[in-house]
C-alpha cells in the first residue's frame, strides 16, 4: 500500500517516546513535513524501523540522545537512526546483519535478544528495493540508515 513516510516514521517514534518515558532517553527528529509516498507493506516497514530503533534504545546509555532523520537523496528516502551508545568495533561491522550474530556475547546476553533483528531489517529493506547500512565509532555511537525508493513526493502548493 501507499505509505506517507514522514508520518509513518513520526508515528513509530511517538510510540517509542511513550514506551521509554521512564528512561532518560531523548529522541530528536529531523523529518520533513510534506508527504513523501512510499510503496510497501506497512507491517513489515514498521518491523524494520522498530528493530533499528529498539537497538538504539537497548544499546544507549542513560541520558543518551537518539537522532532520527529522514532525507530525500537521489530518488530515495533515507532514514537514519543515530545513537550515542557503545558503538560497534570496526571488525564486527561486516557481520551485524548476519543471522544470530551478536557483537559482545556477554553484554548482549544480559540485554536479551536473539541476534535476528538486523537480519530481518535487512531482508525487509531489500524486499522493498531499498538498502541498509551502518557506520559506527566504537565508544561514541552508531548510525543505522536505510533507503527506500519513493513513488511520489508531494510538494506543497506555492
Ligand atoms: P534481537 O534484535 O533479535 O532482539 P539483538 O538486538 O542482539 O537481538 P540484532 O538487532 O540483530 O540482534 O543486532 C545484532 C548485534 O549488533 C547486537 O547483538 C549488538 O551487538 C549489535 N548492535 C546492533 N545495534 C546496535 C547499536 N545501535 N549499538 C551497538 N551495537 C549494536
Ligand atoms: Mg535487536
Amino acid at each position: 500500500s501507499e505509505i506517507d513516510a514522514p508520518q509513518f516514521v513520526n508515528h513509530v517514534i511517538d510510540r517509542f517516546e511513550m514506551s521509554t518515558k521512564n528512561q532518560e532517553i531523548q529522541f530528536k527528529r529531523r523529518i520533513p513535513e510534506d508527504p513523501i509516498m512510499v510503496q510497501g507493506d506497512r507491517d513489515k516497514l514498521t518491523q524494520l524501523l522498530d528493530n533499528i530503533v529498539s537497538n538504539a534504545v537497548k544499546y544507549s546509555p542513560e541520558g543518551g540522545t537518539i537522532n532520527i532523520t529522514l532525507k530525500v537523496e537521489q530518488g530515495r528516502i533515507v532514514v537514519s537512526v543515530k545513537d550515542e551508545g557503545v558503538g560497534i568495533p570496526k571488525e564486527n561491522i561486516p557481520h551485524v546483519f548476519d543471522r544470530f550474530y551478536r557483537v559482545d556475547k556477554a553484554r548482549s546476553r544480559n540485554l536479551g535478544g536473539t541476534g535476528l533483528g538486523l537480519a530481518i531489517a535487512k531482508e525487509i529493506a531489500m524486499a522493498h528495493g531499498g538498502n541498509i547500512w551502518v557506520s559506527s565509532d566504537w565508544g561514541k555511537g552508531t548510525t543505522f540508515s536505510f533507503s527506500l525508493p519513493y513513488s511520489q513526493e508531494v510538494v506543497a502548493q506555492q
